[in-house]
């Protein structure tokens, strides 16, 4: 903080061209896809006959982020992976952004660095490149949008409609990790304002933070169904909680489901934390979100294939719409799956 304040670019001093001129400067084109990147009216790319799939979301300093404790770099590299993820849950692999800014003088060009260094970071981890965006100016926060677009031959793309009675549910990764890492920052937060000189403790969680803070997209597990041979009925990255994006796949595919909660992937640290802090660990799996993880059908007779495999795990089966929204609990008991996700507008 200090170094940032010794040692500060005024965005009014340096204006929208060389600022526009410092972030091209950084970007190193990696893809032979790209055609032209930043510089001209616009971007050109070339998927070869392809589809491209395209997909972009905004984040507004006060509804989806809080810089008092979510590092620049950090907010950078997150913006551009939650992008990537949904590109990677249509079976696609991410080729390319866009990144537009809106800054107020509150950022100083290093502040600016810091965002544009976790971009790039993001980038360089993924193999895509930032060819454009927009910079323009804010008079309260931060304002990112990012725009990801990627390719897939015709034949491999996965829909949230394709699903069909009988098929696997399977998901990657654990889930809850990244609402308890949340939860945590944010009753740091209120302690660190009734008295500001107690430090902050984070030991034993630092698998939760990073869930949270540096969330990780899937393009490990997509790269491997393609190496196994599988390719998912249906498909959805899970940014909302495992419930909500479960109904989404049962609502598109008009089906009903039967969830094991024994199967549901939870953290060791997760569970404990969770624990610790009198919350249900399902609950935050199945409400939490922010995972990034990849929910998917596959066809029953893969089962083999996905019962034991390190990336994934079967949690369910779909059945006949009529049948419901079922969650099995660890005692055998049979709840009716409760729809509420996390929705930004409700808080
Ligand atoms: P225009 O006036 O045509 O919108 P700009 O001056 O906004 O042009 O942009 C010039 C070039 O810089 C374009 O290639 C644009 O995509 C790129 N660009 C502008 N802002 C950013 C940014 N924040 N990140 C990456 N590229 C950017
Ligand atoms: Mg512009």
């Amino acid at each position: 903080q200090s170094e940032e304040e010794n040692n500060r670019t005024e965005l009014s001093e340096l204006g929208e061209f060389a600022l526009i001129d410092s972030i091209s400067e950084k970007v190193k084109i990696q893809l032979d896809s790209t055609i032209k990147g930043i510089g001209d009216d616009a971007a050109v790319v070339d998927y070869k006959g392809m589809e491209t799939v395209i997909s972009t979301d905004m984040l507004i300093e006060g509804v989806h982020f809080d810089l008092s404790y979510v590092p620049l770099k950090h907010l950078g590299y997150k913006a551009v992976a939650v992008n990537l993820s949904d590109i990677l849950a249509m079976n696609a692999i991410p080729q390319h952004i866009t990144v537009s800014v809106a800054l107020s003088n509150r950022f100083s060009k290093e502040a600016i660095d810091e965002l544009y260094s976790g971009i790039l970071n993001a980038c360089s981890t993924y193999q895509v490149d930032l060819i454009g965006g927009d910079t323009t100016s804010s008079v309260s926060g931060l304002v990112i949008s990012v725009t990801a677009v990627g390719a897939a031959k015709k034949e491999n793309l996965v829909y949230r409609d394709g699903a069909k009675e009988g098929n696997l549910l399977v998901t990657t990764g654990d889930l809850g990790g990244a609402y308890m890492g949340l939860q945590m920052l944010e009753r740091e937060k209120e302690i660190f304002k009734d008295s500001a000189n107690v430090q902050p403790d984070f030991t034993g969680m630092e698998y939760i933070l990073e869930r949270q803070l540096k969330p990780e997209p899937r393009k490990d597990a997509i790269l491997e169904l393609e190496t196994m041979g599988v390719k998912p009925t249906s498909m959805i990255d899970i940014s909302d909680g495992l419930a909500s994006e479960i109904f989404h796949l049962c609502k598109s595919s008009k089906l009903g489901i039967e969830l094991y909660e024994e199967k549901i992937p939870i953290d060791q640290e997760t569970f404990d934390i969770a624990l610790e802090n009198h919350l249900d660990p399902t609950v935050c799996a199945l409400s939490g979100g922010e995972d990034y993880e990849l929910l998917f059908s596959v066809d029953i007779n893969e089962f083999e294939k996905f019962k034991a495999h390190p990336l994934f795990k079967v949690i369910g089966h779909f059945i006949d719409e009529g049948q419901g929204y079922n969650l099995i609990a660890k005692n055998g008991t049979r709840h009716e799956l409760q729809a509420q996700g996390w929705n930004s507008f409700k808080k």
